[in-house]
């Protein structure tokens, strides 16, 4: 099996990670930028985007991986007005580099006017983008919050997005870690949804699947968005397993574990990993 982990922090990862996603099938990563565990200065920034341009890129490469990436300022670090505005002006120059695929992964944290300030930033950052290069906007990859928040804040990036009107087209953006009370109307809405398997919250493989079952495989995309808190890049392929013991066939799998995020990414002239054509028997 071919897998991409669409959601993956591999800063925070060891080589034996990498290691063990090379020989469990992983052939591409997509690591969005977020907070490192503590804030950073505007420097760091610009010092962390290179590590995500240039360093990370070559170590994925040694275990035949490709690497790609999102650049942004994490919303927990966007309530500080004056070094959202410095870190923002850094991201233009970064979103030509050739492995980032967009902004991302951009989104709200505690639902605070700041944080959403910060996103329509954001937002009109992607839309500048394409704009530059005569096309549709840059992709997006949206966090939602995290726990009793994650309601809310949902509902307020769909009306966020919507106040862009036709310069926003869903199709280009992918809003992560929906769970069972907010996956419907990211979908309904015409967004990509992306599941994030956790082994402590989040969503679990069981729930990922029943989710999978109720809603469909169409315009879904599953990671396990891990960082450096208790998380393992290897839970996707659990929920790999659970499919399976569901009997959901290898074209299921292969469309939902490869084949979807090969499609999102692809949008991106850069992302030259096509889908698997596969065979329904
Ligand atoms: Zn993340």
């Amino acid at each position: 099996m071919f897998l991409i982990d669409p959601h993956v922090h591999m800063v925070s990862r060891t080589t034996t990670d990498y290691e063990n996603m090379a020989m469990a099938g992983v052939v591409a990563v997509s690591e969005p930028a977020f907070w490192a565990g503590f804030d950073r200065s505007p420097a760091a920034f610009s010092d962390y985007y290179r590590q995500l341009t240039e360093f990370e890129p070559t170590r994925a490469a040694s275990f035949g991986i490709r690497h790609f990436c999102w650049i942004c300022l994490n919303p927990k670090e966007a309530e500080d007005l004056g070094k959202a505005r410095e870190v923002l002006s850094l991201i233009p120059d970064f979103l030509s580099r050739p492995n980032v695929l967009g902004v991302g992964e951009i989104g709200l944290h505690k639902n605070t006017p700041h944080e959403m300030e910060v996103f329509r930033r954001h937002v009109q950052l992607a839309i500048d983008a394409g704009a530059a290069r005569g096309g549709p906007h840059a992709l997006i990859l949206i966090h939602t919050p995290h726990l009793a928040d994650k309601l809310k804040g949902t509902r307020l990036i769909l009306d966020m997005l919507r106040e862009f009107g036709a310069a926003i087209d869903p199709a280009r953006v992918l809003i992560d870690h929906v769970e069972e009370h907010t996956i419907s109307m990211v979908k309904d809405a015409g967004y990509w949804a992306g599941m994030t398997i956790y082994p402590t919250t989040k969503a679990t493989p069981e729930r990922a699947i029943d989710m999978i079952e109720v809603y469909g495989a169409e315009q879904m995309c599953i990671n396990a968005a891990a960082d450096w808190g208790i998380s393992d890049p290897l839970w996707i392929h659990r929920t790999m397993l659970e499919a399976q013991r569901r009997g959901q066939n290898r074209a299921a799998l292969i469309r939902l574990f490869h084949n979807n995020p090969a499609s999102f990414f692809g949008q991106h002239p850069g992302f030259s990993i096509r889908p698997i054509e596969v065979v329904e028997k």
